[in-house]
């Protein structure tokens, strides 16, 4: 392509926007053929935040980027391309296609722009269309190419998309529901269907999400997953999720007048909504207008909201809390917060999307243990978890197996007509959503709750430490300890801490099976029957063995109550069990601060990582050939990989612990590496146990 004669831009050099749609017109001109056969390509940037980069490093700054990215942009495009800056941050490439190499590069472009500033990422999004016939013009090149890099979406690693004649039909629809939104408001099109939560142990309704459908007079019904979006790039979503809370209080409005018992309803509260200050006033002010009492109102805020600023989502839920609203996370686990972030957010519910887990190939297996960690951290947060997206009763039946009872999904029902839900709400056995803690006082009918009952007072000078326990659907809680199990368990806890400790989740499975055998059989032959279990004591998680004893003293349809005894075998376990108490200690400490930790096996170099690390980095259960593996798999980033290897020499050679600060993963955040080493009994190096802090944590 000969471009000498061509008109210039002054800052980058490529041409101007005139000479290169001239240019381009030239091609279509002299090989229509070509055209026609996708033999070439127009590829359009667009710089992210230009302007917040501009504000930040000054006009130099901003023009020396400008100028690195028209470099890459030309030696992306090789010898026969054609490159021009359009205005401002956006650039156009022309270029021939000769092979398929095009996405591997564009890959490899995205990446070097990401990369060129230390403090500050760079996103470049890029469209591509790959021409298709003969008759079509540069601009029309150029707006399919624009067209396309719409289409990039922030959240997603994808920079680049190309081109499809799908994308201006969705264009066309995105530009008719701008059109028609306000009068569909008004007339009153957008209806709020409501799918209610269970209770898979009880089956009692607990709740209900409201949801809203546009009811389009010609489209049919249209989804949120349509039209939300579209409203979320122009505010008009302010509007419409503040409609769909009115509906929702005037339902509850209708049913306290009606004489219905309420159940609480979720409304969804957009990431907008969050920026938006006024939102907890207006949707208190509503709130009175129905005069509705604010514990039957819920709201669902977003785990990618995180993205906007903890900052703004704190203070969001800080307000709706004053206001006295429970405010609940909805998409939990879909990847944007840490367990850390979490536990700074003052949440009241998390809701666990089922479909967040079963895409991606992840194996069932994993999904499954993901699930359990979700859980365990739910619980940790002292929180309810409602399992959504159910859909078949194996996924509700694993759920309460874990301690998930509360379901939304179509295995119960679809969202369903305000109307139909009403006659459900009516019809139905209400139950409620608790923390997963099953606390004394919801248990004061028993007889041994009285102060003066001679239970009590066997109870309580009985010489060991006693409980009882309830065991129901195959889990055993605590409702009652004397002062003596509480000192069992640990000198320093509460009665309160003990209580909310349930032993099944602090077992693993031999010794929770273990129990259930002898629960099992206690109610089999209504003896006394005695076991011994491993299990972590609450709070300070430290493994434990007790030997418990346990006789049956009362049972009801769905539930059995027991006397337990228990002894604390531990000390003299400890020695025969060394083993698996280091195991343990050593999982329940990780678990909890914020660390990626592993295990080494020196030997056979596998690598046996951590939930997080699973969770995180998609590692396998057992990583073998490491790091070299980890190394390929950009788990430890390329530039950091020599460090990595040096770092594991010295621990295989035998150091006893070793530490450096190395960049992990493709975004290059840097970590601290900590590894201890443990010797066998001739001090030769058989592990080593590795962790992972980021830096400044
Ligand atoms: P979401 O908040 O995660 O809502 C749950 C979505 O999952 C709903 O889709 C529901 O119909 C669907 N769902 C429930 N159970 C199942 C199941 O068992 N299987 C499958 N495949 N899907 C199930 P829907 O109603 O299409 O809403 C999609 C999204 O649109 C919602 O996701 C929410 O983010 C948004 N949305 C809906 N209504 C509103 C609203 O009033 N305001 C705002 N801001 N967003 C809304
Ligand atoms: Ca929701
Ligand atoms: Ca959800």
């Amino acid at each position: 392509m000969h471009t000498e004669q061509y008109e210039r831009d002054s800052l980058t050099g490529l041409l101007s926007y005139t000479s290169f749609q001239k240019a381009v017109a030239l091609y279509t001109e002299v090989d229509p053929k070509g055209m026609e056969n996708g033999k070439y390509a127009m590829l359009c940037f667009n710089l992210q935040r230009f302007k917040v980069i501009n504000d930040l490093f000054g006009s130099d700054g901003g023009d020396k980027l400008l100028l690195f990215v028209a470099k890459q942009i030309e030696r992306l495009g090789g010898e026969n391309c054609l490159a021009s800056r359009t205005h401002s941050d956006h650039f156009c490439l022309f270029i021939p296609i000769t092979d398929d190499s095009l996405p591997g590069r564009l890959d490899a472009f995205t990446e070097t722009i990401e990369n060129c500033a230390p403090d500050f990422e760079v996103i470049c999004h890029v469209g591509v269309y790959v021409t298709n016939r003969s008759d079509i013009r540069p601009d029309g090149m150029i707006a399919r190419a624009l067209l396309a890099c719409s289409f990039v979406k922030e959240a997603v690693d994808k920079r680049y998309i190309y081109y499809n004649p799908s994308m201006r039909t969705q264009l066309l629809l995105e530009q008719e529901i701008i059109n028609n939104m306000g009068k569909a408001l008004e007339e009153e099109h957008f209806k709020v269907y409501y799918q209610p939560q269970y209770n898979h142990t009880t089956g009692q309704l607990v709740g209900a999400e409201a949801l809203v459908r546009w009811l389009h007079p010609t489209r049919g019904i249209i989804s949120p997953g349509v039209f939300i979006p579209v409203l979320e790039k122009n505010n008009f979503i302010v509007k419409l999720d503040l409609f769909v809370f009115e509906k929702t209080c005037a339902l509850l409005r209708r049913m306290i007048d009606e004489k219905v018992q309420p159940v609480p309803l979720s409304v969804n509260v957009s990431r907008l909504d969050i920026l938006y200050p006024d939102m907890p006033e207006q949707m208190e002010a509503i709130r009175r207008k129905y005069d509705v009492p604010v514990e039957w109102l819920r709201v669902e805020i977003t785990e990618s909201a995180i993205m906007d600023g903890i900052e703004k989502l704190t203070s969001f839920i800080e307000k709706m809390h004053k206001l006295g609203f429970n405010v609940e996370m909805d998409d939990f686990g879909s990847g944007y917060s840490s367990l850390n972030m979490l536990k700074n957010l003052d949440l009241d519910t998390l809701k666990l999307d089922m479909r967040l887990l079963s895409d991606e190939g992840s194996s069932k297996n994993n999904g499954a243990m993901i699930l359990t960690g979700l859980v365990r951290m739910a619980k940790w947060l002292g929180l309810p978890i409602i399992g959504e997206g159910v859909e078949h009763k194996e996924q509700a039946d694993f759920l309460a197996s874990i301690g998930c009872s509360y379901v939304q999904g179509f295995l119960y029902s679809r969202p369903i007509p305000e109307e139909d839900f009403f006659e459900m709400v009516k019809n139905q056995s209400i139950g409620e959503i608790k923390p997963p803690m099953q606390l004394i006082e919801n248990m004061n009918s028993a007889q041994f709750w009285n102060p003066m009952s001679i239970e009590t007072l066997i109870f309580n000078s009985y010489v060991g430490g006693a409980a009882v326990m309830e065991y129901r659907n195959g889990r055993v809680d605590l409702v009652r300890v004397n002062k003596k199990f509480i000192k069992e368990l640990g000198e320093d806890l509460t009665e309160e801490d003990v209580l909310k400790w349930q032993p099944f989740d602090y077992m693993d499975d031999k010794n929770r099976q273990i129990m259930l055998d002898t629960v099992h059989l206690v109610i089999e032959t209504n003896e006394e029957q005695e076991c011994e279990t491993w299990s972590q004591t609450p709070i300070h998680h430290k493994p434990i063995c007790m030997r418990v004893s346990m006789r049956m003293i009362g049972n009801s349809s769905d539930n059995v109550m027991f006397y337990i005894l228990i002894r604390n075998v531990t000390t003299e376990k400890n020695t025969m069990c060394d083993m698996v108490r280091r195991e343990k200690l050593f999982r329940a400490a990780s678990e909890q601060v914020n660390i990626y930790y592993w295990e080494y096996d020196i030997k056979t170099k596998k690598m046996s990582p951590c939930f997080r690390c699973m969770r995180d980095l998609g590692l396998p259960e057992e990583v073998t050939d490491y790091p070299e593996s980890a190394i390929e798999q950009h788990v430890i980033s390329p530039e950091g990989a020599e460090r990595y290897r040096v770092l594991m020499q010295s621990i295989d050679a035998g150091l006893a612990s070793a530490e450096a600060v190395i960049p992990l993963t493709d975004d290059h955040i840097p970590f601290r590496i900590r590894y201890t080493t443990e010797f066998d009994e001739q001090g030769n190096p058989v592990k080593a146990y590795g962790s992972a802090v980021p830096v400044g944590e």
